[in-house]
């Protein structure tokens, strides 16, 4: 391959997806620029990621390695509202943080080659190369442009403006309360463990991870806390009006959340929670909210333009797979690459083996979201649901590791992205 002209990529977003994908072109000898919208370091609200042998696996082969990566919870365990455990089961599973991510992903790549406030705006493509326009009238050049920026992906709506996120009809309360904060009970009972709490069509997930600059030492720590909710779409537009009285179109920034919606969210915790879910919901300073969409895509490659990660097909994030997803793409990316000497031979390659396993994921992702019992519409779906009413089968389901070995995926390795 070395008597090839070096090629060059520009990467759209600079999180998990447009990372990695850096990552892994580097090491098939590409230039990668990545370029970020963000004019500072992106942080993640302390959100938890489960992790996934997937993961590992992408984080290990991009260079990244797993250092420090998380804090391993021996089992999982669901209880009832007197905080009686109903059922468990032995898994153990490392849990990690987004900004531990980002941290290992960031120190791959070189300061030169990553790119602080550039806002993609357009693209145009010749055949054999992109020209690609940023914020600031700043123009780039180069055999290939990658779209990485997430489920709103500007790149996307330039390329398949048809495909448009759909809500799920539920969201979620989230929030990251110091384990410093919580009380003997629950640092006893819960703290440890990945534990569910199942009221009808709601869903409680808590799982422990590092602390304020991956801080793993005990007394440092955090808990992350995730509460699904049934909200139709009227619900959700009226919650997506900020305290200015603001209407966002998707969700509103942390701290801009009406105080009546925080206060009604304690005010219902408090009719169904266990004591130590709502000592995890009253100590989280900054509760905020994620409405749940999702889409798939009938391809991911446009020309000289690829998708990946959520840009690419977006899945509900009941497997806790998003950025496992992330990884397989950007390292299938540069193998498809890296296996042809034409570049829209090596993407053709890509599209067909990963477009198929992102619609697997989100269609997987789907079933995993009729617990709620939202937009029930085929026998299968009220099978599905019926089935994820014990805590058993949510335990057996939700963010568990190898759930693609259920599928029949050509070429997939279990266990590797
Ligand atoms: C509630 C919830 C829980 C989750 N839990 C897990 C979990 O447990 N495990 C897991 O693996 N995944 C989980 N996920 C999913 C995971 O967070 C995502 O899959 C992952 O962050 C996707 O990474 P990405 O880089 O593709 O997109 P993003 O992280 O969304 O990044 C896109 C980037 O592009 C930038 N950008 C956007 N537009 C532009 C533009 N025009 N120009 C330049 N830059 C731009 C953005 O600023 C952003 O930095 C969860 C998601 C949610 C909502």
């Amino acid at each position: 391959m070395s008597s090839r002209r070096k090629r060059r990529a520009i990467i759209i977003g600079g999180s998990m997806s447009g990372l990695f994908s850096a990552a892994f072109l580097r090491q098939i000898g590409w230039d990668a620029d990545v370029y970020e919208r963000s004019a500072v370091e992106l942080v993640g609200r302390g959100a938890g990621i489960t992790t996934h042998p997937e993961l590992l696996d992408a984080l290990e082969s991009c260079g990244a390695g797993i250092t420090d990566l998380g804090i391993e919870v021996p089992k999982r365990f669901a209880i009832d509202r007197n905080g009686r455990i109903t059922g468990e089961k032995p898994l153990r599973q490392i849990l990690t943080s987004w900004d531990r991510l980002q941290r290992l992903l960031r120190e791959t790549i070189d300061e030169a080659h990553y790119h602080l406030g550039w806002a993609f705006e357009r693209v145009e493509q010749n055949g054999s190369g992109v020209r690609v326009h940023f914020n600031k009238g700043r123009v780039e050049e180069a055999d290939l442009l990658i779209g990485g920026d997430g489920i709103r992906s500007s790149v996307r709506g330039q390329v398949a403006p048809e495909l448009q996120p759909q809500y799920a009809g539920y969201y979620i309360w989230r929030g990251a309360p110091e384990e410093a904060d919580l009380a003997p009970k629950t640092l006893k009972e819960i703290f440890p463990y990945f534990v569910f709490y199942l009221p009808p069509r709601q869903e409680i997930i808590t799982y422990p991870i590092a602390g304020f600059n991956n801080d793993l030492r005990p007394g440092h720590r955090r808990y992350n806390f995730i509460w699904y909710r049934v909200a139709d779409e009227n619900q959700l537009r009226e919650m997506n009006v900020d305290r200015n009285g603001v209407q966002h179109d998707y969700s509103v920034p942390p701290p801009l959340i009406r105080p009546e919606l925080i206060e009604g969210m304690y005010s219902d915790a408090r009719d169904i929670m266990p004591e130590v879910m709502l000592d995890c919901v009253m100590t989280m300073k900054q509760p905020f909210i994620t409405p749940i969409y999702d889409f798939t895509a009938d391809r991911i490659v446009f020309g000289r333009v690829a998708m990946v990660g959520d840009a690419a097909a977006n899945a509900r994030p009941h497997m806790g797979f998003g950025v496992a997803k992330a990884g397989g793409d950007a390292k299938a990316l540069a193998r498809c690459l890296d296996a042809h000497d034409d570049v829209d031979e090596g993407l053709k390659a890509y599209n067909a083996e990963r477009q198929p396993i992102g619609n697997i994921i989100v269609k997987h992702s789907r079933k995993l979201g009729t617990h709620m019992g939202v937009n029930l519409r085929t026998e299968e779906d009220r099978r599905m649901h019926e089935l994820l009413q014990t805590d058993e089968a949510m335990m057996d389901w939700i963010a568990v590791p190898n759930f693609l070995d259920a599928y029949d995926i050509p070429g997939r390795v279990p266990g590797r992205v």
